[in-house]
């Protein structure tokens, strides 16, 4: 069997465009044009090239991007400073505080102090609780790209049997909590699923990947997931982005799973586009929300 690849760019790129429409509606109904703050702190070569994508998906769907650089050896005061300045300022819609921070930044404290209504990652406490209340205010950019895909795929979740691999609260627990829900982001037939969710201290796990219908894995490990851990037929999701040899590689072993997988997702072109895609959603909810 050869699986289905399931090309997140070519759903990512639909979803600009829906964007992007919306964006010049709003513009035209209430003269907002949705602004959108990155806070860069430091140097680090990925984050610099994440921030600068999604730079140009702003522009290119008619969202404003405002990028603050901040040097690595920023203080959490003095980031905290800047997000007050931000939270206060009416022209701008959402703000996004690229991860890794430097070592001496206090994490939590600073993703709690953004405004729960311009969260458009989806890591406020608040947001989290309305997220697992199934009432999302923003839902976080990663597992909804997940969500969308699937949907917009035609693979539907009610009553399957989903694995997530991966605990963290920036993808695997809160895309549990999306699976878990009466309804998903495109209805219902885009949650209701049966869901487990593994972890490091996972014991056998190929055992639990071998139930899964859908199969998401989001661990960070070079192609982790063989073919051996994965049900024939199954769908596989890769979040996973990894630097190889040089190379770009998923969390699962394409090459074996591919051949096993009923479908399967790429990477790159897997849900990396749709990541970004999902945030251009939420800074046009925020912009509409003001
Ligand atoms: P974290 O490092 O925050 O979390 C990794 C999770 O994987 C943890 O829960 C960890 O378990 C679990 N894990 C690690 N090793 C194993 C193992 N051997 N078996 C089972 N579980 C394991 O990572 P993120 O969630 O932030 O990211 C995961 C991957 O997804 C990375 O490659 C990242 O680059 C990518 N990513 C991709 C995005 C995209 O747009 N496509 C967006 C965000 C992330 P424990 O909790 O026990 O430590």
């Amino acid at each position: 069997m050869t699986a289905r690849i399931l090309d997140g760019k070519h759903i990512a790129l639909q979803i600009r465009k829906e964007i992007a429409t919306e964006v010049a509606a709003l513009m035209e109904q209430r003269g907002i044009q949705p602004c959108l703050a990155a806070i860069l702190v430091g140097d680090d070569p990925a984050s610099q090239v994440y921030v600068r994508n999604k730079e140009i998906a702003c522009e290119k769907a008619g969202i404003q991007s405002r990028l603050f650089r901040m040097p690595s050896s920023t203080t959490t005061s003095e980031l905290l400073a800047l997000l007050a300045q931000l939270n206060s300022d009416p022209k701008i819609h959402g703000i996004l505080v690229q991860l890794p921070l430097p070592k001496q930044i206090q994490e939590r404290e600073v993703l709690d102090a953004v405004l729960p209504a311009k969260d458009v990652d989806a890591f406020a406490p608040e947001n989290v609780g309305l997220i697992s209340q199934g009432r999302p205010r923003y839902l976080p950019c990663t597992p909804h790209g997940v969500l969308q895909l699937l949907g917009r795929c035609e693979i539907e979740t009610v009553g399957k049997e989903v694995v997530v691999v991966g605990r963290s609260d920036i993808v695997g627990k809160p895309l549990v909590s999306m699976f878990l829900q009466k309804s998903g982001p495109l209805g219902p037939t885009n949650a209701n699923s049966t869901v487990t969710c593994c972890h490091s201290q996972s014991a056998d796990l190929a055992k639990i990947t071998r139930r899964a219908d859908i199969l998401v894995v989001a661990i960070g490990k070079p192609n982790f997931i063989t073919a051996e851990m994965v049900k024939p037929g199954a769908v596989v999701i890769d979040v996973g982005i990894n630097r190889l040899d040089g190379k770009i590689v998923g969390d699962v072993d394409f090459e074996s799973v591919s051949k096993i997988a009923g479908a399967i997702t790429p990477v790159p072109g897997g849900i990396g586009p749709l990541t970004i895609a999902m945030l251009l959603k939420n800074t046009l909810t925020a912009a509409s929300n003001s």
